[in-house]
């Protein structure tokens, strides 16, 4: 079966408005943040609406075990400068682990991080040594960590430095990777040839450690490191390329989730956001392409 969703918020009523929000794309999975990505400020989270969005996820074949947290990208686990700084930040991603415990998700995406000031091997052994000690043994949450576009001083852009990370995390049962289109694309791969990169993502780590494929196309051509989602079929990558990524057998029962932008966010005025999940799930399960899915989807929320 194909588990298919998009990113979704965590309102007031938290885990309980993300899977309505899901529900209203036609989606069977979806992924969150428990607060802004931009920030670390979380409010506790509320067990009525844990109970109660787990029930509803149950009436809607939504499996809790395919849910995806994502951990707020402000966050730098490579840089150990500032002390204190470090410390919050795998203080913090720990909290976060035992939130997706409490909210009975098994898996949070990870940004490995960025090495400012510092070379990308100094950066990938802090990125590994600071996921030890988070890893702890307290939680039942897999951690999986983003592979990059390689955006600026972005660590966790080729295979080889995930390998690398992986390599050096010493709970491999804990640590997982979400490998996202945009982001492969950017940093060079071609995805029309996609199960070159499985081979030898394969070779060098293992498939079985594919834990979430973020499904997104991308504003940018192949190897341009800018990392700027487009919309399905919108972008370089194109829809038939994405399908075949998104229907790849050798990626079995994992979640595809879709990080694309809101239509209208790069409008001038910016007067109206669509969010366009509901088409593009609708377009990804009937395995084709609509033209004209933008003007729809403008026209859909006028007649509401
Ligand atoms: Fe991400
Ligand atoms: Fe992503
Ligand atoms: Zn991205």
């Amino acid at each position: 079966m194909l588990n298919i969703g998009s990113h979704v918020s965590f309102g007031k009523d938290q885990l309980l408005g993300a899977t309505k929000e899901a529900i209203s794309y036609g989606a069977n999975t979806f992924m969150f943040y428990t607060g802004a990505p931009t920030n670390t400020v979380r409010k506790d989270l509320e067990e009525k609406y844990i109970n109660e969005a787990l029930k509803l996820m149950e009436e809607n074949n939504i499996d809790i075990n395919h849910v995806i947290c994502h951990a707020p990208y402000i966050v730098n686990l490579a840089n150990r400068e500032d002390e204190t700084k470090y410390e919050f930040s795998v203080d913090f991603i720990r909290r976060e682990l035992a939130r997706c415990d409490e909210l009975h998700v098994k898996q949070m995406v990870l940004h490995p991080g960025n090495a400012v000031k510092i070379t990308k091997e100094q950066g990938l052994i802090n990125i590994a040594t600071a996921i030890n000690t988070i890893l702890d043994g307290t939680t039942n949450c897999r951690l999986l960590i983003e592979t990059m576009a390689g955006k600026g001083t972005e660590c966790g852009t080729t295979i080889d430095e995930i390998a690398f990370l992986i390599d050096n995390i010493v709970k491999k049962d804990q640590i997982g990777v979400c490998i996202d289109t945009c982001h492969l694309s950017d940093a060079g791969y071609d995805l029309k040839e996609f199960d070159k990169y499985l081979d030898e993502f394969d070779e060098k780590i293992g498939l079985s450690y594919i834990g979430c494929i973020h499904v997104n196309d991308s504003k940018n051509p192949i190897g341009s490191h800018k990392d700027r989602h487009a919309n399905i079929g919108k972008g370089y990558i194109g829809f038939d390329t994405l399908l075949n990524v998104i229907y790849n057998e050798r990626l079995k029962d994992i979640s595809r989730i879709l990080e694309t932008p809101y239509i209208g966010e790069t409008d001038e005025a910016k007067e109206r956001l669509y969010a366009p999940y509901k088409y593009e799930i609708e377009m990804i399960k009937n395995k084709k392409y609509d033209e004209n899915y933008f003007e729809k989807i403008r026209n859909d929320a006028y007649k509401k």
